[in-house]
């Protein structure tokens, strides 16, 4: 079937021949020495990080890939697939979603960054804009969407052994059209930031980047961090000072660009300021074992940038209120429960900073009136791949988990176009063949006892703890084959489809809780920082958008809301709500949302691959390749047409090549399908005779029930 030479092709799944793992491989890397990064895998564009400025992203470019109108047009190129999607949006109405995954360092942001400004391309093209001279200038809401990312990229990203800009968060935005296909508008949602990091960093790594912007060109006399020469939430910290200043100019213009007002600005860089003023408090022991702090000067600016009395501040993390027979006492906390107490201030009052953020972008990009818009839409999704670390823990456990669901999804979408197009061609029960899901994984994870649904349980259950956390699941999960509880207790497999991964149960109902100090709220009350008296609240987020006048949520049903408003009610009573929302619980809220959104559209794929740990150009490591097009669903893809029918060839081409077998070599048939069938049958037979006297144990395809219907014979 395969005589040898693969075509320098561009579609790697068009062409006549089988294609397998070490196939494509070879094919990537002979491409992307010759700087080809982009490459089709049928409906997959597979984009190879090239970390070098290739001469890819010119205006002309992007000007002559607008004009495309199939993608075989032109080489492989993200603007294609972009343009792509923003042409059928246009034409059938419908909504469209592009999945960019891969894994830390892959390029699924500059893709995202490089995808958006092409959609913007082509919407302006469309509309009149843009000759060939070069590009437009942006709109006003355009630019306002593109000056998004320093802000994101300042507050949700580091410097990552992997990657020295990684984003720290999944990101979902989606850009809301005109009925003349004008961007009007854009929502955008987040998936978990890494908290951990805001009070501490492994080795070669970084905070992230706003608070060394902030001390490099923040007022820091106002700020009261003058002076102050260490900071140990900062383990290192860049030397570029006149770069550090610029990108901190840039994020300060950008938030007023968007529309945050010039004290909400202020309040923000107050808050990072606490932030870096808590982790350099100190404390000592008491003899009474009650922690007492030693730095009285970084408490009382850090409380001045809050705006609260010192005293506030320090009841806030040093104490905790107990519930002893019905009476609420207030305990002092001993020297360890204080800085991990003190660090969970930190960590929470930057993660809700954070979402105050995205929540307050979302709205400010999306008016209230165009929230609704569910046609012309244009989905991107920036989500961290699967992650497979020495020592796996919750954060992995929900980032893989959200890597089976979208494997889910890509599945879904790319068996049934395979399903479909065997369909199409007649060819019955063909799904049967291949299918190979994931849905015991998803029920491991989702279903009524599950995994999460135990963990819930268990965080929300006073004494509970990792260890009984972990007889609760080997008790009420040991049937479930895709799981596999590590003796000793301490650890569990779960068998992912892209392989076992060993998860730690240390630290897994900490993690799943939120994290604030429960005396932090109400002394926060008075706060004359703003903002940060609202992330104080747990209710922040819903606070917020009523401030606005945003609906509370996008899909927020009448019965929600109701809901929601009783709920509130009853806390405002006092009254406590029996489950708090946990970490996990919320992260499958916002999955559930994405999925249902991501649902009514169109997908589409890029899958970004890292070709070395380098960071280096040139430099194609085949074996880490490997292992990505794995993880990204790849192999499964190229297996799926493997044990499906990877060939197929039109009739005529079926009969040029094998008709000696039972017709003269010389005859013409032409296309004709009844020829085709009759070769086929001819080969079976004949196969069977040799069958029968070499005893040959092969595989052969039976036609028996085989009604071909249209163009192509499958093989
Ligand atoms: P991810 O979001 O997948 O973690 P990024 O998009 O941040 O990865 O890319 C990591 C780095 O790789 C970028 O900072 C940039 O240096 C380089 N890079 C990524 N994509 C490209 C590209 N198309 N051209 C040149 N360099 C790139
Ligand atoms: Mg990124």
């Amino acid at each position: 079937m395969d005589n040898g030479e693969f075509r320098k092709t561009d579609d790697l799944v068009s062409g006549k021949d089988a294609l397998d793992e070490d196939k494509l491989n070879a094919q990537l890397e002979e491409r992307y020495n010759s700087d080809i990064i982009y490459t089709y895998v049928g409906d997959i564009l597979v984009a190879v990080n090239p970390y070098q400025m290739l001469p890819l992203y010119t205006p002309e470019i992007a000007l002559k890939y607008c004009d495309i109108s199939s993608k075989a047009d032109f080489a492989p190129h993200l603007y294609a697939i972009a343009v792509g999607a923003y042409n059928a949006m246009m034409r059938n109405s419908q909504p469209q979603v592009t999945v960019i995954s891969g894994e830390s360092g892959a390029g699924k942001t500059e893709s995202t960054k490089h995808f958006m400004r092409q959609i913007m391309m082509a919407s302006s093209r469309r509309n009149g804009g843009g000759d060939d001279d070069g590009p437009r200038e942006l709109h006003p809401v355009e630019q306002k969407i593109i000056q998004t990312n320093p802000i994101l990229e300042a507050f949700g990203n580091a410097q990552t052994v992997m990657n020295d800009n990684s984003s720290r968060f999944g990101k979902f935005i989606e850009l809301k059209f005109s009925p003349i296909g004008m961007v009007v508008g854009a929502s955008m949602s987040h998936y978990l930031l890494e908290k951990a990091r805001v009070v501490k960093q492994g080795p070669g790594e970084r905070n992230y980047h706003i608070f060394e912007l902030l001390l490099a060109g923040g007022d820091l006399g106002a700020l009261k961090l003058a002076g102050i020469s260490q900071f140990k939430y900062l383990a290192s910290r860049r030397s570029d000072m006149d770069n550090l200043k610029a990108e901190y100019t840039e994020v300060i213009e950008a938030l007023g660009k968007v529309g945050f007002t010039n004290e909400e600005i202020e309040d923000i860089q107050r808050i990072l300021a606490t932030v870096l003023l808590l982790g350099n408090f100190e404390f000592k022991d008491t003899s009474s074992d009650k922690a007492e702090i030693t730095t009285a000067a970084e408490l009382e600016k850090a409380a001045a940038n809050l705006g609260v009395e010192p005293e506030k501040l320090r009841i806030g993390f040093m104490t905790k209120r107990l519930e002893v027979v019905g009476q609420a006492i207030i305990q002092e906390l001993n020297i360890t429960d204080v800085q991990y107490s003190r660090d969970a201030v930190s960590k929470a009052l930057y993660d809700r900073l954070f979402t105050w953020l995205v929540t307050r972008l979302d709205i400010m990009l999306c008016p209230n009136n165009l929230r609704s818009e569910k046609q012309l839409t244009i989905g991107m999704l920036d989500i961290f791949g699967f992650e497979d670390f020495k020592a796996n823990g919750f954060d992995q456990m929900c980032i893989n988990l959200a890597n089976e669901r979208l494997h889910h999804f890509f599945n879904e979408h790319i068996f049934a176009s395979e399903i479909a197009e065997y369909k199409a061609e007649g060819i019955e029960g063909a799904e049967s063949v291949f299918f190979e899901d994931n849905d015991k994984i998803l029920d491991l994870f989702f279903s009524k006892v599950s995994l999460l649904s135990i963990l819930n349980e268990e965080t929300n259950f006073p004494g509970a703890t990792d260890q009984t956390l972990m007889q609760k699941l080997t008790d009420q999960l040991k049937d479930q084959e895709a799981l596999e509880i590590k003796p000793g207790g301490y650890a569990f497999v779960v068998k992912h489809y892209a392989g076992g991964i060993e998860y730690q149960i240390e630290g897994m109902i900490e993690k799943n809780k939120d994290p604030l100090p429960n005396q932090m709220a109400p002394n926060m009350e008075a706060a004359s920082n703003s903002v940060a008296h609202l992330l104080f609240k747990p209710n922040y987020i819903e606070l917020t958008r009523e401030a606005a006048g945003a609906n509370a949520a996008p899909e927020e049903s009448k019965a929600a809301k109701l809901k929601r408003k009783k709920t509130r009610k009853k806390s405002r009573r006092g009254k406590k709500a029996r489950a708090l929302p946990t970490v996990s619980f919320q992260f499958r809220t916002s999955l559930d949302q994405l999925m249902t959104e991501m649902n009514r559209c169109i997908p589409h794929f890029v899958r970004c691959i890292k070709p070395n740990l380098e960071k280096k150009p040139k430099m194609f490591v085949g074996e880490l390749v490997k292992k990505q097009l794995k993880y990204t669903g790849m192999l499964q893809t190229i297996e799926m047409r493997r044990e499906g029918f990877p060939v197929r060839l039109e009739w005529g081409e079926l009969l040029q090549r094998y008709q000696g077998i039972a017709f003269p070599f010389s005859a013409s048939y032409g296309n004709s399908k009844d020829m085709a069938i009759k070769l086929m049958k001819t080969a079976q037979a004949k196969q069977e005779e040799i069958r029968k006297e070499k005893k040959l144990t092969a595989r052969v395809t039976t036609l028996d029930g085989w009604k071909p219907a249209n163009s192509k014979m499958f093989l």
